[in-house]
């Protein structure tokens, strides 16, 4: 299949905006009349920290980070910061934790190495299938920082209100973030593995309070320290530097679009028609409840596994890739990040109708 005749659903790695990825392709042996790569030019280069001021500006831009936050360009994907994140802020006491899938179970799992996890609310009894009021939220009057993830990847649910908690405010937003509008003031951190929605595998984007640094348990590896990090303006040691400029074009897409306003519409304008059609199918059923489903990652489900294979293999067929459920849920997932075109969306929806009134017996 040609490019153009597929639309890629994966959960990540996932799909990039085109435009980023043409001037990759133009650029990419001779970047900006340097006659080499942006892979082969030094991190410490002046031509290479154009590229991360730019990125670094645009996303502080897009998001509008107050000067009182530092945005961190990092390597060891979101997985690193389950650990870097209680090294630097639990100070051997106690952190609140919701667990409201699979990656904030393994967030906490990896702080209990490191101080004591209070859970401040589980989703777990109901297969992760809804996110949590404020009001379910318990916390511990001794806890360091509170932590949550704000789209649950695998589950397909999303928080739709940012939390309030009595401590920090801590929060994975690997998969939605850039989705939508967020007041990064109210947080202590964020993190996200850039995958999802904005550059390739290799780059982790944490956005950190600066009031928050220097409190690190003496074990923690100089690479993990937020206060070194800070300091060496991310570049202790070398940068994931071809991701950091895949992040800037990705970002100047962005901005082309309209920002993270526009993308807040586009999430909508992908998903909501999705949820409609399935609140109302007499085949297909959506594994989130309403008022906790994800904008990015659509979890849905057949009768049974046989039809979801055939979903899957057939929709394949027409250029609709990727749509398996991830191993511990099955089912089907379709995710729709920033980069997913509205039409993509249209197909999927129009290929679930046709595929329903085919199978509905
Ligand atoms: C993908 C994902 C992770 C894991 O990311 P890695 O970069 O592979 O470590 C963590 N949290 C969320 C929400 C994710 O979507």
């Amino acid at each position: 299949m040609t490019r153009d005749q597929v639309y890629n659903f994966a959960a990540g790695p996932s799909v990039l905006p085109e435009s980023a990825l043409k001037t990759a392709q133009a650029e990419l042996l001779n970047f900006r009349g340097s006659g080499m790569s942006v892979m082969e030019i030094s991190h410490r280069s002046a031509l290479f920290q154009e590229v991360f001021d730019s990125a670094q500006a645009k996303l502080r831009r897009l998001m509008n980070v107050p000067d009182t936050h530092e945005i961190l360009l990092l390597q060891g994907g979101a997985t690193t910061q389950f650990a870097a994140i209680p090294m630097n802020l639990i100070e051997g006491g106690c952190a609140d934790y919701a667990v409201t899938g699979n990656f904030s179970a393994k967030a906490a799992e990896e702080a209990e190495k490191y101080g004591s996890v209070h859970i401040a609310c589980s989703t777990a009894d109901t297969g992760h299938d809804r996110i949590p009021t404020q009001a379910e939220l318990r916390f511990s009057p001794e806890a360091k920082y509170f932590y949550y993830c704000a789209n649950n990847t695998v589950y397909g649910t999303e928080w739709q209100y940012t939390p309030s908690a009595p401590s920090a405010l801590v929060s994975d937003m690997s998969s939605d973030i850039l989705s939508r509008e967020v007041d990064v003031s109210k947080f202590g951190l964020i993190y996200a593995g850039a995958q999802k929605n904005m550059s390739p595998a290799g780059l982790t984007v944490v956005i950190v309070d600066k009031a928050l640094a220097g409190r690190e348990l003496p074990c923690t590896p100089k690479i993990l320290s937020y206060k070194t990090m800070i300091e060496t303006g991310s570049l202790l040691n070398t940068p994931p530097c071809w991701c950091i400029y895949m992040l800037d074009l990705t970002l100047d897409w962005v901005e082309k679009q309209g920002g993270v306003k526009a993308m807040d519409e586009l999430r909508h304008a992908r998903a909501d028609r999705i949820y409609d059609f399935l609140d109302g199918s007499r085949l297909f059923t959506a594994r989130a409840l309403p008022g906790s489903r994800s904008y990015m990652n659509i979890t849905f489900r057949t009768p049974s596994a046989e039809l979801d294979a055939e979903f899957v293999k057939e929709a394949a067929s027409r250029g609709l890739v990727n749509l398996k459920g991830h191993k511990v849920t099955g089912g089907l997932r379709a995710s729709l990040y920033n980069a997913m075109p509205v039409e993509g969306a249209q197909a999927l929806l129009d290929f679930m109708k046709e595929f329903e009134a085919k199978h509905h017996g």
